[in-house]
């Protein structure tokens, strides 16, 4: 059956870098059928809305969806409810994407361009799968109260359910299952938590314990506090295989994690439903407005994402390897862009990754 694939180009450096994946795709999958549509502040100047209704039914009715990047200065005056950010917030509730799996690896060739030396990044891979659309970023109720005399109070609620837990978990284990031998002190599962502190983490571990024993007993699981996993990755990052946790926690860790892998414009990722629904999949970057329009956008991450998306959603392993592996050939041939030391444009990286394929 054809496989469907929407492209979100977007704003700022997205459709540059959205470019190059489809061409790559084009040449890794070239029965796949491809459909673009605007999205973020490219369909607010066409039609004063991020999302229209028209693209979330052409984003259901895909395999998976690309998207480049959303926002810019040119709508840091649009009202707060209609920004280009808001679409892609309600995109990813509307497809109930509540796995986010954010990689963090370091090809050889740019183990030199780390914030930490050679030896402690060469070859790290790490899989860090975040909850989505759960915990203290939706909680209610949340607000900022007036309590008289000034004084002000702010609150937000962190709560999940135990089928928010179960579901996020299960997809970690089902990865961790595909990545053995990565890690080392570490070797499947780390959940991550606060469970010391509160309630939301208690009930976090003991639910990922309760899965882990019905379905996933014959894997590795360990369970760390969030601050001390915070501390693992800038101590021993090649330690850990794959990294559970919440909205909060997974934001921060996987923001952490990033940084010892080069540069941004390296690290794709993907937001995951139930099994059967598409994903949605993305660069870690944002629009980059300064460097937008010129051509210097490094567009790895596009095509790294493009990867994933073979790899989660079209069950297409191959095709993945193949991207996966011109990527690491094309920057042991010296391929790079400014953001990691080069000259190379964006089209250019994109020709020397399609060369080395
Ligand atoms: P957002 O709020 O959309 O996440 P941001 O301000 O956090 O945006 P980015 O747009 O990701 O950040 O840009 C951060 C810095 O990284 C900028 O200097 C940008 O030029 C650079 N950058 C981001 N993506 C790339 C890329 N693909 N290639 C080269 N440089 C990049
Ligand atoms: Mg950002």
């Amino acid at each position: 059956m054809t496989q469907t694939f929407l492209l979100l180009p977007g704003d700022g450096i997205g459709p540059e870098v959205t470019e190059q994946a489809r061409r790559v795709l084009d040449v890794v999958a070239p029965d796949l059928k491809f459909s673009e549509a605007l999205f973020g502040g490219a369909s607010y100047d066409e039609h004063g809305l991020p999302l229209t209704d028209e693209v979330l039914n052409q984003a259901r009715q895909s395999d998976a969806i690309l998207m480049g990047a959303v926002g810019g200065p040119k709508w840091a005056g649009v009202a707060r409810h209609l920004r280009p950010e808001m679409g892609l917030l309600k995109l990813r509730k509307e497809l109930d994407v509540y796995a986010n799996l954010r990689p963090a690896f370091c090809f050889p060739a740019l183990a030199d361009a780390s914030s930490l030396k050679r030896e402690f990044v060469e070859g790290l891979d790490i899989m860090i799968v975040r909850e989505l659309t759960s915990g203290v970023y939706f909680g209610e109720p949340r607000g900022i109260d007036d309590l008289g005399n000034g004084e002000r109070k702010g609150y937000d609620n962190a709560c999940y359910t135990s089928s928010e837990v179960r579901r996020v978990a299960r997809v970690a284990f089902e990865i961790a299952k595909g990545r053995k031998g990565k890690g080392g002190l570490y070797p499947g599962v780390t959940s991550t938590d606060k469970s010391n502190v509160m309630e939301s983490g208690v009930l976090w571990r003991e639910e990922v314990i309760k899965l882990h024993q019905e379905e996933f007993a014959n894997e590795p699981l360990d369970h760390i506090l969030a601050d001390a996993m915070a501390m693992q990755l800038v101590k021993k990052p090649k330690d850990v295989n794959v990294i559970l946790a919440d909205n909060l926690f997974g934001d921060i860790l996987s923001d952490e994690a990033s940084q010892l892998t080069g540069s941004i414009g390296m690290l794709p990722s993907a937001a995951l439903g139930e099994p059967g629904t598409p994903g949605l999949y993305e660069p870690v970057h944002g629009s980059a407005p300064d460097i937008a329009g010129k051509g210097l956008a490094n567009p790895c991450a596009a095509i790294l994402s493009a990867e994933m998306a073979l790899r989660w959603s079209l069950d297409r392993a191959d095709a993945a390897d193949r991207i996966w592996n011109a990527v690491g050939k094309a920057l042991e041939d010296g391929a790079r862009t400014a953001d990691l030391g080069g000259s190379m444009s964006t089209s250019q990286m994109g020709d020397a990754i399609i060369a080395a394929l």
